[in-house]
């Protein structure tokens, strides 16, 4: 996941991805809170196995200790890899976010992989401990044979390009890299059970890495079942193509997803090219059954929806992620959207009470006006709503939308902001505040990006 990330007041680290054709998507992470976790769960993960392993074969020369070491912090790695990919709410919520978990996600996935290498470079033949049956040799065997597979399946999900090469790795084999990494998870789950170790499968270790790869090969299992038994059915009921994106309406066919505003859900189709689910932010106001979704048409699912997708077509959708609520970040708040970014706003506008006691500024920045969607509704939210003002940027008129700009529109000095649009506008935006001495108090974005 190639996230660049800029620290503000030293608080919030903030981090957007660039969708193809320079379109956006972003949201907010602190990725103080995702580190802080991260070594939270290290400390438990990571270093308690360690310090059962010193236990269990300090005795051993420092090489064949060290190799050791890193096969069972890789297996832990892996392991925790795997619940967190599994997605638990409780996790997501103690990290802040789905973006924060994948961060997480992806972090530990790296270190599983420098360690695996690091164990297959060192000999761990111990004098009169070397495989001693035909099962532990088999698991010896399958340890060293699952090694490239994994090398290859690990980098294929850290990188999206090919360093040098202008090549974006295709999404699609992205997701397939990590099908296969339970499999070979289990592979190892069988290697570290039978390989023969300087310890027995009566210690503590033995025990932790055990109970460890059991839950870890369950979550996979339920990251596999999950989207089928957690999906809601829909019918698309609308599908109006706007010039800037297709908005499309879906109603439930049973139970209702349950989501607030802000949050996004994934979503697919019932029809050939259109059965991988993507992830979409609900444009709609929570609490009604009816969800919508605006969609800008990017890439092979985004263009294929707009062309074949039908009122009475069956939706499947999952959710809702994400944590871009405007909560938390006091009154005054001002929202940037760039171009499609406007879609969580959408929803947090029509979530807004005439009485609420609130005081946002809405930049809403648009090529032009025929690219604005959802206007009425936002300025019928304005109307309605004392505390809450809506101001259009249309850049083919006004020039490029700056932090000076921004600052005479709606002063984000002091203020929360809250930012969902293209990476080139945050990065300038921020920089140009910090220059002018106008910079929030705090920045929000989640990444709109699961790699
Ligand atoms: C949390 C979140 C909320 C989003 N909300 C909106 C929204 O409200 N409106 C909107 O127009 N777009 C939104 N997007 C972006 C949207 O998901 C992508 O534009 C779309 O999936 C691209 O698919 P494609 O095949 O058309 O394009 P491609 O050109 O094939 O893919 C472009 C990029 O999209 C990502 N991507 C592709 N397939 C998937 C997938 N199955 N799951 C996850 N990511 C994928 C990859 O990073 C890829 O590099 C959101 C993305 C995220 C992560």
């Amino acid at each position: 996941m190639p996230a660049d990330g800029s620290g503000l007041n030293g608080i919030y680290s903030v981090s957007f991805r660039s969708l193809p054709g320079g379109a956006l998507c972003s949201c907010s992470t602190s990725l103080r809170g995702a580190e802080l976790t991260l070594t939270a769960l290290l400390t438990v993960f990571f270093f308690a196995p360690l310090y059962f392993l010193f236990d269990a074969a300090g005795h051993l020369q420092p090489a064949v200790f060290g190799g050791l070491c890193a096969g069972v912090g890789a297996y832990c790695l892996m392991s925790m890899n795997l619940v967190l990919a599994a997605r638990p709410r409780v996790l997501e919520r103690w990290l802040g976010g789905l973006d924060k978990l994948y961060w997480v996600h992806k972090w530990t996935g790296a270190g599983a992989l420098v360690l695996i290498f690091l164990h297959e470079q060192i000999d761990l033949e111990v004098k009169g401990q070397g495989a001693t049956s035909g099962l532990s040799e088999l698991a010896a065997e399958a340890g060293e044979l699952v090694f490239y597979p994994l090398l290859v399946l690990g980098l294929l999900s850290l990188f999206k390009r090919i360093p040098r090469l202008s090549f974006e790795i295709p999404y699609a084999w992205w997701r397939l890299s990590h099908r296969f990494m339970g499999a070979i998870f289990a592979v190892g789950v069988f290697h570290q059970f039978f390989v023969k170790l300087p310890f027995d499968n009566s210690t503590m270790i033995s025990a932790y890495l055990t109970w460890m790869g059991i839950a870890a090969l369950a979550a996979f299992a339920w990251t596999q079942a999950a989207p089928f038994l957690q999906r809601r059915a829909y019918k698309v009921t609308s599908v109006d193509r706007k010039p800037s994106a297709t908005v499309i309406r879906l109603a439930p066919q049973g139970r209702p997803l349950k989501q607030a505003a802000g949050q996004f859900a994934l979503i697919s189709f019932a029809r050939k090219g259109l059965t991988e689910a993507h992830p979409f932010t609900v444009s709609s106001q929570a609490g009604s059954d009816e969800i919508e979704f605006s969609i800008k048409p990017l890439g092979d699912f985004t263009r294929r929806l707009r062309d074949t997708a039908r009122p009475g077509d069956t939706a499947y959708l999952q959710g809702g992620f994400g944590r871009f609520s405007g909560a938390k970040s006091g009154k005054r708040q001002v929202w940037l959207a760039g171009g499609i970014g406007i879609t969580p706003f959408l929803a947090l506008a029509g979530s807004l009470k005439a009485d609420d006691n609130t005081d946002i500024d809405l930049v809403y920045c648009v090529r032009n006006r025929s690219e604005a969607i959802g206007l009425d509704r936002l300025e019928a939210a304005a109307t309605r709503v004392p505390g809450f003002r809506l101001h259009l940027h249309v850049s083919s008129e006004e020039g490029r939308m700056d932090a000076e700009k921004l600052a005479a529109k709606a002063d984000p000095a002091g203020a929360g902001l809250w930012f969902c649009g293209p990476v080139q506008l945050r990065k300038s935006i921020l920089k140009g505040l910090s220059a002018i001495g106008k910079s929030p108090n705090s920045v929000h974005f989640e990444r709109f990006e699961f790699r």
